[in-house]
């Protein structure tokens, strides 16, 4: 294994191996990526994959943007399959205040760029047939949102990665930082030292 790198990633789950992807799409060629176990063996393994666009805070909603825009041309691009089904996400309102949060929402929306229709109850019914339409007032709709499967994207990405030029190193453990006057200059790991300009942590 390397003993140095300019930018050490430590995790292999979707952050660790999206910031690899998109480093070396910015140029940065010296990165070395190092996963204790395998890839996403961390939590981006155990979950659901739903892409919600829509969040409070205007950063992350253009993150999810841009994670839609990605997923849309990643499979092509890696020739790797990521599961990626744009469906299209239903919220539902059974009160008052749900609905009125449902608006405020649509607004929020329109103001990040992001497509979102109100509904009546029975349009929800028509997108979605097999719920039942007791109590609910009605609901909105996010064209553009869908679901993935969280392990493939991550192996997509780390593959995107290393066609980059990223190096991926599994199986290697990080124990401990080693620091020169309060900076972390290096790692060390079950496979030896690691000396390093930067660090990013994305061990979950
Ligand atoms: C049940 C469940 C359902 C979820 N559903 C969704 C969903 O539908 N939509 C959504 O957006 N999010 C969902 N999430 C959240 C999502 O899974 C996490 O936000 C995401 O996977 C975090 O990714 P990560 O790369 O930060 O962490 P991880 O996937 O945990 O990756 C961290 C990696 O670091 C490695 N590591 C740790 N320590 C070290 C070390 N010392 N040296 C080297 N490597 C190390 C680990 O082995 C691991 O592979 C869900 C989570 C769970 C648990």
């Amino acid at each position: 294994m390397q003993d140095r790198a300019q930018v050490l990633i430590i995790g292999g789950g979707i952050v660790g191996c999206s910031t690899a992807y998109h480093l070396a799409k910015s140029g940065c060629r010296d990165v070395l990526l190092v996963e204790k176990g395998e890839l996403t063996s961390g939590s981006t393994w155990h979950a659901a994959g739903l892409v919600g666009q829509l969040r409070s805070s205007r950063n992350v909603t253009r993150m999810l943007k841009h994670s839609v825009e990605l997923y849309e041309s990643l499979e092509a691009e890696t020739g790797q399959a990521t599961g990626w089904k744009q469906v299209g996400g239903l919220r539902l309102a059974c009160s008052e205040e749900r609905m009125q949060e449902l608006r405020k929402g649509a607004t929020t929306a329109r103001s990040f760029g992001l497509e979102m229709h109100m509904l009546s109850p029975q349009e929800a019914l028509d997108l979605f047939p097999i719920m039942s339409p007791k109590d609910i007032i009605g609901g909105a709709f996010l064209p553009t949102d869908g679901y993935a499967d969280p392990s493939s994207v991550t192996r997509a990405l780390a593959k995107g990665a290393r066609d980059g030029g990223v190096t991926i190193e599994r199986g290697v453990r990080v124990e401990e930082f080693l620091l020169k006057d309060r900076r972390v200059t290096g790692v060390r790991t079950n496979q030896g030292d690691i000396e390093v300009e930067t660090v990013l942590l994305a061990a979950g």
